[in-house]
């Protein structure tokens, strides 16, 4: 039987990570350096394996990323069954969800990375390539959409988080769980994804969104001064469903008046609500003041979708209307 053809691209991450001496590890390997570390590969399917970057993920920037998804999209364009792209773990809860917000092609993209370097014992690297290369060849995989691959789990793009600074179980899926499991060597969904619509590509220059977390006794001044400073946009990371200080809430207004504000929930977990409480501040509050709900996307994807929806050139409706379809939508 022939093998499948799967594409490789590596941008980095501590899965491409050595050091040669007592200090920390930086990134160096190449792609084809991940593939010959692990020779079961050969037996799942045929690889094609190329160097993207070479760059921690708090590097990487929305052109690496877009540069990524057009080499996935010519990959699957040229006959690949699916798609694995590896980098850091640091933000791939945010290019995972920015490449998913893309992905117009039924073949899967699966991202994954390692949380040890590897150099150190029990280095998981090897075991996530291999399951992210089995998740990509596999037809159940297919229509899923951006699939992050990591410690034999596979999640949705739009849910996953890095939850843990060190952990090898550091990817979860809070309130939803998993899409699937890798079970000796397969992999086997137990929930679908809901997919909406991918999103036309960013046309123009890169806008800038900034991501502010409140707190006990924020004044504004932040959110202020971002406006002033010409942000495109704004992503709140609010309290519990989508609540800030009154005072805030006054700059919230004053903001949205002039550019997109979005609240998100900073807890990690749970949806933003519209209706439950009612004191200034409250959710209810920055709704009827102009803001928008994240809904059940954290505040990093939220800043991310909004990202793509002013490159995209959208106006405030649609920009809200993007929201409620894709900040609603449990995967
Ligand atoms: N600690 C990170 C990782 O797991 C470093 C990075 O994101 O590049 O890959």
């Amino acid at each position: 039987m022939t093998q499948s053809r799967v594409a490789i691209g590596s941008l980095g991450g501590t899965i491409t990570m050595t050091s040669e001496s007592e200090a920390g590890v930086t990134p160096t390997l190449e792609a084809a350096d991940l593939v010959a570390a692990v020779p079961a590969l050969a037996t799942v399917a045929s690889l094609e394996a190329k160097t993207l970057a070479v760059l921690p993920s708090a590097s990487l920037r929305p052109e690496d990323c877009l540069a990524a998804l057009a080499w996935a999209r010519a990959a699957v364009d040229g006959g690949a069954a699916g798609v694995v792209l590896v980098q850091g773990t640091d933000t791939l809860e945010e290019t995972a969800y920015l490449f998913d917000l893309y992905w117009d092609r039924d073949e899967p993209l699966v991202v994954t990375g390692a949380m040890r370097a590897p150099q150190r014992p029990g280095s998981d690297g090897p075991a996530n390539l291999l399951a992210a290369v089995v998740t990509a060849a596999a037809p159940e995989s297919r229509g899923l959409g951006v699939l992050v691959v990591m410690n034999d789990e596979v999640h949705a793009a739009a849910r996953v988080v890095k939850a843990d600074s060190m952990a090898v179980d550091a990817f979860r899926s809070p309130v939803f769980g998993v899409l699937g499991r890798l079970v000796e060597g397969v992999p086997v969904f137990g929930n679908r994804p809901a997919r909406v619509p991918a999103l036309d590509d960013p046309a123009g220059a890169s806008p800038r969104v900034a991501l502010l977390a409140t707190h006990l006794d924020d004044d504004g001044e932040l959110l202020r001064q971002a406006v002033a400073a010409g942000y495109d946009g704004v992503v709140i990371a609010a309290l519990g469903v989508g609540h800030v200080p009154a005072a805030l809430a006054e700059e919230i207004a004053a903001a949205a008046s002039k550019v997109p504000v979005v609240f998100a929930t900073r807890t990690g977990a749970g949806t933003t609500a519209r209706s439950t409480y009612g004191f200034v501040g409250s959710e209810s509050d920055l709704l009827a003041r102009g803001a928008i709900a994240a809904g059940w996307l954290t505040p990093v994807k939220a800043r991310q979708l909004l990202w793509a929806l002013l490159a995209q050139g959208l106006g405030p409706e649609d920009v809200a209307r993007q929201f409620a379809a894709r900040g609603g939508a449990v995967a």
